[in-house]
C-alpha cells in the first residue's frame, strides 16, 4: 500500500553559535554572534543575543556599541568545523532512514512515511534527544504530511517555548486517515499564529502584496481561493496553497541535484591594486570551482569573471568579462589561464579591488563530449586533461585537500578574507585538538 508522505524538517538552532558552543561550554547563557568573512556581519545569533536586538545580518561596525555594553562574544566564521559537526548529524539520520533530502548545512527533510512510527511527536522528542547526547547539538524539529506545514511546524517549534522543540502536524497513524480532523485543527491553530513572511518561499518578495489582499497569517493563505495566491505568486502559489491544506506538491529530493552554474566569490581581507594578489585568487576561486564541477560530474562551456571595487568607497565600479569554449572543459589548468586571462584584459594599475569571483556555466555531463564535423573538438587533449585531473583528485582527496595545487594560486595569498578571531579547528586539526586535563585531588 502506497502511504500518503509525512515529513519531518529537523532544523539545528542557531547552528553556527551551537558548533562553537560544543566546545565552550562556558558561553552557555551568554550573548554569542558568529560573524561572516571578513568579520562583517552576524551570521548566527544566540537566542541570548536577539533578545538584545542584534538582527540577522547586522554589521559588526556598527553593533560595536552594544556588543561591548553585553559583553557579546564573537567569533569568525570556522567554517571547517560548521561542516563536521553537521556531516554528524547527516549521518546520524541517515541511520534512521536513507529517505532524506540534506536541505542546508543546518536542515533535513526525512520521509517517514515507511517507518513504523505510532506517535509521531513522541518520535520526534526521542529523535530531539538522540541528536543532543550522540553529537551535542540542540534541533527543532516539524512533523506534517507536506514540506511547507513541515517548515512551518519547525518554526512554531522553535517560538513556543512550551512546545520543547518538537511539533507534528499528524498524531498517530492508528485511524489510517494521513490527515485526521484533530490534526486539522492543531495545524490551522497554528498557521493563524503563523505571520505571512514567515511561510517557506514567501519571505519577502511576496508577503507585502498578500498583505494588500488582507492575507496576513498562514491560516488566510491556506483558506485564500489557488486562483488568486496563483495571480500574486504565479503558479508557485497555487502548490503553496495545496501545500497548507495538506497536499504534497514538494517531493523529497533524495538525489542532490546537479548544480547549474557554480560561482566562487570572496570579499578580499585588504582592498589592493595588485594585479599579481587578484590573480592568485581567481586562480584559487578557479581550482575550487573546478573542483566542485567535477565532482558533480559536468563540465563548463562558459566563464565568467567579476571585480569591484568598494561599495563604502565613492567611485564604486565594476567589471566582467566572459568566455565561450568551443569544448567544453573541467581542466583546472585551463579554467585558471583563461580566468586569470580575462581579469589581465580588465585591468588597470591604480584601481583598489575589494570584491572578486568566478561564475561557471552552460554544463554536460562529463562523460558527453559532442564531436564536430569541423574538427575543432580535440579527444586527444579532453583525454590527457581528464586523466590528469583525476589523479591531481586522487591525491587530494586521500592525502588532504590542498596537496597538488597549481603555482597561480600560490603567487600571493594577501587576499584571503580575515577571521581574525576563528575558534581553533578542534576536529580537524591534529594542532588544534582539544586537551582534556584530568582533575587531581588535592
Ligand atoms: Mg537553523
Amino acid at each position: 500500500m502506497k502511504r500518503p508522505p509525512v515529513f519531518a524538517l529537523i532544523d539545528c538552532n542557531n547552528f553556527f553559535v551551537s558548533c562553537e558552543r560544543l566546545f565552550r561550554p562556558d558561553l552557555e547563557g551568554r550573548p554569542v554572534v558568529v560573524l561572516s568573512s571578513n568579520d562583517g556581519c552576524a551570521v548566527s545569533r544566540s537566542s541570548e543575543a536577539k533578545e538584545i536586538g542584534i538582527p540577522m545580518g547586522a554589521p559588526a561596525f556598527k553593533y560595536r556599541e552594544l556588543f561591548d555594553r553585553h559583553g557579546v562574544v564573537q567569533f569568525s566564521a570556522n567554517f571547517e568545523l560548521y561542516g563536521n559537526i553537521s556531516r554528524r548529524i547527516t549521518s546520524l539520520l541517515t541511520s534512521i532512514t536513507p529517505r532524506i533530502e540534506i536541505y542546508s548545512v543546518d536542515e533535513s527533510f526525512l520521509d517517514l512515511s515507511q517507518l513504523p512510527i505510532t506517535d509521531y511527536e513522541a518520535w520526534g522528542r526521542e529523535i530531539r534527544q538522540l541528536i543532543f547526547d550522540w553529537v551535542g547539538i540542540p534541533v527543532s524539529i516539524g512533523i506534517a504530511p507536506t514540506k511547507t506545514l513541515a517548515k512551518l511546524a519547525n518554526l512554531r517549534a522553535k517560538k513556543d517555548q512550551s512546545l520543547d522543540g518538537v511539533l507534528s502536524f499528524i498524531k498517530n497513524r492508528d485511524n489510517r486517515e494521513a490527515y485526521a480532523v484533530h490534526d486539522v485543527i492543531k495545524t490551522w491553530q497554528h498557521m493563524a499564529l503563523s505571520p505571512i513572511g514567515d511561510i517557506w518561499g514567501v519571505g519577502w518578495r511576496f508577503a507585502p502584496k498578500l498583505r494588500g489582499e488582507g492575507i496576513s497569517n498562514a491560516l488566510a493563505l491556506a483558506q485564500s481561493s489557488p486562483r488568486l495566491a496563483q495571480q500574486l505568486m504565479g503558479i508557485h502559489g497555487r502548490q503553496l496553497v495545496a501545500e497548507l491544506n495538506g497536499t504534497s506538491c514538494y517531493p523529497l529530493e533524495v538525489e542532490g541535484k546537479l548544480p547549474k552554474s557554480i560561482s566562487v566569490t570572496r570579499t578580499f581581507g585588504q582592498d589592493t591594486t595588485d594585479s599579481e594578489v587578484v590573480e592568485a585568487a581567481i586562480a584559487s576561486f578557479a581550482t575550487r570551482g573546478a573542483f566542485k564541477l567535477r565532482r558533480s560530474r559536468q563540465m563548463t562551456s562558459r566563464v565568467s569573471i567579476f571585480t569591484t571595487t568598494s561599495k563604502h568607497k565613492p567611485g564604486y565600479a565594476s567589471w566582467s568579462r566572459q568566455v565561450i569554449f568551443q569544448q567544453p572543459t573541467a581542466d583546472t589548468e585551463l579554467l585558471i589561464k583563461t580566468l586569470t586571462g580575462l581579469f589581465r584584459d580588465i585591468y588597470s594599475p591604480g584601481i583598489m579591488y575589494h570584491r572578486a569571483g568566478i561564475l561557471l556555466h552552460d554544463f554536460v555531463p562529463d562523460d558527453q563530449l559532442q564531436t564536430d564535423l569541423l574538427g575543432t573538438v580535440d579527444t586527444n587533449r579532453h583525454d590527457i586533461a581528464r586523466d590528469r585531473m583525476a589523479a591531481v583528485d586522487a591525491i587530494n582527496n586521500k592525502f588532504g585537500s590542498h596537496k597538488i595545487r597549481y603555482a597561480a594560486e600560490d603567487l600571493r595569498r594577501d587576499w584571503t578574507p580575515q577571521r581574525k578571531i576563528r575558534s581553533p579547528r578542534y576536529v580537524s586539526h591534529w594542532e588544534d585538538l582539544p586537551l582534556l586535563r584530568p582533575i587531581l585531588p588535592k
